[in-house]
C-alpha cells in the first residue's frame, strides 16, 4: 500500500520542472544516516535494551566516614576515613581501586606534565607542589586496625587486603589517613581566596573515594589530569570538620550539631529561614567583624554533618562569610533550604545578595521540570573558584553579578541532577552532564523570575552551524581530556545541549520529550547510565527510534546541510499545484518544515519526517497552491544549526 501510494504520488506530480539539484553535489548517504544495528550490544538483565537498570541491575557502595581538620594557618588538611565498600557485584574482588585527586597538584604528577605549555584553566599554578601524604593504610575488622598493602599510582590507589570481598552484598572496610594543603588554586575546582576579612576555603576532592566497578569495564581508574571531572558510587558520607571557632562551615547536606556551631541568633534565623520564600539573613555584613557572631569559649569547633545517597561532598569554610538563607518549595510539599556564603565584598544587591534567590529559583525549576531535590540544604559559596559543582553545594566566582551569577549559580545546581542524580561516568562522557544541564539550564533561564535572565542565545540557530560544524571541531563522544581545551565548551556543552533541544523542539515535540527525558532521569537516579542506556530509554519512552541523530549528532560530528532547490508546477500550471523539491546536502538528515508563500498573498507550511530522507538526498513533495509560488524557506524559523543557509530559500537570493 505504502509503494503503490508513493508511485501514484510520483506519477501525478513529476513533471517536467526547474530542479537544479544536480549543480549541488550531497554527501549524504541514507544508508549510512539509517544504518541498522546502532547499539553495540544487546541488552541484557544488568542494562536491558530497553533502556532501563534491568532485574540484575546490580552497583556497588561506598559509605565514608571522615575526621578532617583544618590547621589555617598551614592551610592544611589533616584527616582520616574509614570506608566501607559493599561488593554488589557477581564476581569476588581481590583488590579495589581509590581515587587520590588531590595528587595531581604533586609535581610529578600527569596532569602536571601533560598540561599544555601556557597553561590553562586546569593547571598547577604558582609551581605549587601539594598532593596527598598518606600515613597509614589499614583493613578494619572486628574493631581492629591491620595495615594492608597499597600502591599509588598517580591519582590512583590501588589496595589488596590480602582477602576477597565476595560477591553479591561482600563488605570490607579499610582506615586510611591522609593530609594536603590546600592550593590557592586547585583547577578551578577547590582552592582558597583571600579577602578582606579572611581566606575562603573551597574544599574538594580531599578524602580518598572509591573508582566505580561497573559492568562496562570493571575498575574505571582514568588517571585526573584536569579537564576531566568525576565517576563516584553512591553511599552515605558522614563527616566531621574541625578548625578554630572563628570560622563558619558550610557543606553537602544536613549539619548535625547546630547547637554547638552557631549562636542562638543563628538558630533563631536558621528556623526562621525554613519558613520563609524570602532570603533570611543568618550572618549580615556587619556581623562579620563581630565576634559575637560566633560561640565564645573553645578555640576549635567541630562541624557534623551527614549527607545521603551521596556521590561526594565537599564544604566552604571562612572568617569572611555573610550567610543567608531561604526556604525551598519541592515537589509533594517537600522543603529545602537554599543557602549562600559569601564575603562582605561581595555583598550587592546586584551580585551574591540576590544569590539565594537564584539557587531558589534553579533548583524548584529543576525539580519540577526533572526529580526532586535530594538534599536538605543548596548552598552557594563565593570563592576562587569560577564555578564547579558537588553533591548540594556549588562554588561559583566572587566576582559573579546579575546575570553572570544566575547563569552559573543555576548551572551549578543544575548538576545536582546530572551527574548527582544521574551518576554518570563525567570522566568519560562530559556532555551526559555538561551537555545535558546545559539544555535544562536554557529552560530554567526562560522560567526564572517572568525571563529576567533570558537571553536570545540560539534564537537563529544557524549562527550555530560554524562552531558545531567547524574544521577543528571533534565529535561530542570523546573523552575530556582528548577534547582540545578550546572546543570543551562546544563539545562537551552546546552542541549536546543543543541536541537535546532539537530532540525536544524539531524531532519528538516539547510532550514526548519532557516525558521521556524524565524517565531517563527516574530509571537512572542514584545509577549509573551509559550514552547506549540514554539513547535506549530515550527511544523506548518515546516510542521514536532516533539512531540517525545519535549517530550523526553524538558520535559522529555530521553536518547539517538543508536546501531547496527547486519548484515546479503541476503540468507547468501554477493554478493547478505545485511540486517542490528539497535536499539534504551534508550528512545529517533532519526533520524539516517548509514555508510556502504564494504570489496570491496565502502561506503555508508544510513538515516533514526525518523519514524523507530514507529515499535519498533529495524529496520532492506536492502542495496544494493555485498561484505561482514566490518564495520557499526551509526551517523557516531558524531552529536548524544549517551550515548553508543561502541556499534555505528558493529563489535563491
Ligand atoms: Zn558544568
Amino acid at each position: 500500500m505504502a509503494l503503490f501510494t508513493r508511485f501514484f504520488l510520483i506519477c501525478s506530480l513529476l513533471l517536467p520542472g526547474t530542479v537544479d539539484f544536480a549543480q549541488t553535489p550531497s554527501v549524504y548517504d541514507q544508508h549510512d544516516a539509517f544504518a541498522p544495528l546502532f547499539y553495540p550490544a544487546f541488552g541484557d538483565a544488568v542494562r536491558a535494551a530497553d533502556g532501563t537498570p534491568g532485574p540484575a541491575y546490580w552497583q556497588n557502595r561506598a559509605d565514608y566516614k571522615v575526621d578532617a581538620s583544618l590547621d589555617t594557618a598551614q592551610h592544611a588538611i589533616t584527616g582520616s576515613v574509614i570506608i566501607t565498600y559493599t561488593n554488589n557485584s557477581p564476581q569476588d574482588l581481590s583488590f579495589v581501586w581509590l581515587q587520590l585527586d588531590q595528587n595531581i597538584y604533586n609535581n610529578a604528577s600527569r596532569g602536571i606534565a601533560a598540561t599544555p605549555f601556557g597553561g590553562g584553566r586546569w593547571a598547577n599554578r604558582n609551581a605549587f607542589n601539594g598532593g596527598y601524604t598518606i600515613s597509614s593504610v589499614s583493613l578494619v575488622q572486628n574493631g581492629q586496625v591491620q595495615p594492608v598493602k597499597y600502591e599509588v599510582t598517580d591519582t590512583r590507589m590501588q589496595i589488596k587486603p590480602g582477602k576477597i570481598i565476595h560477591a553479591k552484598g561482600g563488605v570490607i572496610s579499610f582506615k586510611i589517613a591522609w593530609s594536603f594543603v590546600v592550593p590557592e588554586y586547585g583547577t578551578d575546582r577547590t582552592g582558597r581566596l583571600k579577602t578582606k576579612n579572611g581566606w575562603i576555603y573551597e574544599v574538594a576532592q580531599w578524602y580518598p573515594r572509591m573508582c566505580v566497578y561497573d559492568n562496562v569495564v570493571g575498575w574505571n581508574t582514568l588517571p585526573y589530569l584536569g579537564q576531566g571531572e568525576f565517576y563516584l558510587e553512591y553511599g552515605d558520607i558522614n563527616y566531621n570538620i574541625t578548625l578554630p571557632s572563628s570560622l563558619i562551615v558550610v557543606g553537602s547536606g544536613e549539619l548535625l550539631n547546630p547547637q554547638e556551631v552557631l549562636t542562638s541568633t543563628q538558630i533563631k534565623r536558621w528556623n526562621a529561614a525554613k519558613t520563609s520564600d524570602k532570603t533570611v539573613m543568618l550572618r549580615t555584613e556587619a556581623e562579620v567583624t563581630d565576634p559575637a557572631s560566633r560561640p565564645s569559649g573553645k578555640a576549635n569547633l567541630t562541624w557534623k554533618f551527614k549527607c545521603i545517597n551521596t556521590r561526594d561532598v565537599a564544604w566552604g569554610a571562612s572568617t569572611a562569610f555573610v550567610w543567608d538563607a531561604a526556604r525551598m518549595n519541592l515537589p509533594g510539599g517537600k522543603k529545602a533550604l537554599a543557602m549562600s556564603a559569601y564575603p562582605v565584598e561581595s555583598a550587592q544587591d546586584t551580585a551574591w545578595k540576590r544569590s539565594t534567590e537564584y539557587v531558589k529559583g534553579a533548583i524548584e525549576f529543576y525539580s519540577s521540570y526533572l526529580y526532586p531535590f535530594s538534599y536538605p540544604t543548596a548552598t552557594n559559596v563565593a570563592g576562587i573558584v569560577a564555578g564547579m559543582e558537588y553533591p548540594g553545594i556549588v562554588f561559583c566566582g566572587v566576582n559573579a553579578k546579575k546575570g553572570g551569577l544566575w547563569g552559573v549559580t543555576s548551572h551549578e545546581f543544575g548538576h545536582n541532577w546530572f551527574p548527582m542524580i544521574v551518576g554518570s561516568n563525567e570522566r568519560k562522557y562530559p556532555w551526559m552532564d555538561e551537555g545535558f544541564n546545559t539544555f535544562i539550564n536554557t529552560l530554567a533561564e526562560k522560567a526564572f523570575n517572568n525571563g529576567e535572565y533570558k537571553n536570545n542565545r540560539g534564537r537563529n540557530a544557524q549562527t550555530l552551524g560554524r562552531p558545531f560544524f567547524g574544521e577543528g571541531t571533534e565529535a561530542i563522544l570523546n573523552i575530556p581530556d582528548v577534547t582540545q581545551p578550546a572546543n570543551l565548551g562546544t563539545v562537551a556543552y552546546r552542541k549536546p545541549g543543543f541536541g537535546l533541544q532539537l530532540l525536544r523542539e524539531n524531532v519528538l515535540g516539547p510532550d514526548r520529550f519532557d516525558s521521556a527525558f524524565s524517565y531517563y532521569v527516574h530509571k537512572w537516579a542514584f545509577k549509573h547510565p551509559t550514552p547506549w542506556d540514554f539513547f535506549h530509554c530515550m527511544e523506548n519512552s518515546s516510542g521514536e527510534t532516533m539512531d540517525w541523530f545519535w549517530r550523526g549528532w553524538f558520535i559522529n560530528n555530521w553536518k547539517l546541510d538543508m536546501a531547496v532547490t527547486g519548484v515546479s508546477y503541476v503540468q507547468n500550471d501554477s493554478s493547478k499545484g505545485s511540486v517542490i523539491t528539497i535536499a539534504c546536502l551534508e550528512k545529517l538528515p533532519m526533520p524539516v518544515t517548509v514555508e510556502v508563500k504564494e504570489t496570491n498573498g496565502k502561506t503555508g507550511r508544510v513538515t516533514l519526517p526525518v523519514e524523507i530522507w530514507q529515499h535519498g538526498s533529495v524529496w520532492k513533495f506536492g502542495y496544494n497552491s493555485t498561484s505561482a509560488l514566490e518564495k520557499v524557506t526551509i526551517d523557516p524559523d531558524n531552529t536548524l544549526p544549517d551550515i548553508n543557509s543561502k541556499n534555505n530559500s528558493w529563489p535563491q537570493e
